[in-house]
């Protein structure tokens, strides 16, 4: 048995989770799924060969809500790669801090879309302003992860073929 990992996407094309092969015949058996990119591996059967799918999307609707991922301060870096949201520089989990977009002073919750990853020298500079107070720039934008972007996913960012999918651009409280 292989131990190819297929990202499996809802009908809007969110990332609900990483499947193994076994998962993935089940679905396929079902007649549940619509395979979007297709991966290099084969598995064989007799004479025959299969290839299997990288990107598979289920073809019904399921309801989403239950896969949005737990606000959590590891979360969060996670989401965001590492990645301080003002400099653009990937830090060290340790060496990076969370900023509420809002400050907390200004009635700033913390939540998903409030916070955002910066380093500590970033977050001081910032302090308990606005980003338009400070004129500081946001490299990417808050979203609402679902559990398998931070997860299940997790170590997958450079596969070509679900980066898209991954890209937490095309993510928003609205769509999850
Ligand atoms: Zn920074």
């Amino acid at each position: 048995m292989t131990n190819h990992k297929i990202l499996l996407l809802n009908q809007s094309y969110q990332p609900l989770s990483a499947i193994g092969l076994k998962k993935y015949i089940k679905l396929e058996i079902k007649g549940k799924i619509e395979t979007l990119h297709y991966s290099n591996v084969c598995i064989y059967s007799g004479k025959d060969a299969w290839q299997l799918p990288s990107v598979i999307r289920l073809s019904g609707p399921i309801f989403t809500k239950s896969f949005q991922a737990k606000y959590s301060k590891k979360g969060l870096h996670a989401r965001d790669n590492y990645t301080c949201a003002y400099c653009g520089k990937r830090f060290k989990e340790k060496d990076l801090t969370v900023d509420h977009i809002v400050p907390r002073s200004k009635g700033g919750i913390t939540s998903w879309m409030n916070c955002i990853t910066a380093c500590r020298k970033c977050n001081a500079y910032k302090a308990d302003f606005t980003i338009e107070e400070t004129k500081m720039y946001m490299r990417f934008k808050p979203f609402v992860p679902t559990s398998a972007i931070l997860h299940d996913c997790a170590n997958y960012r450079n596969n070509k073929d679900w980066v898209m999918y991954l890209n937490p651009e095309k993510f928003s409280t609205s769509n999850v």
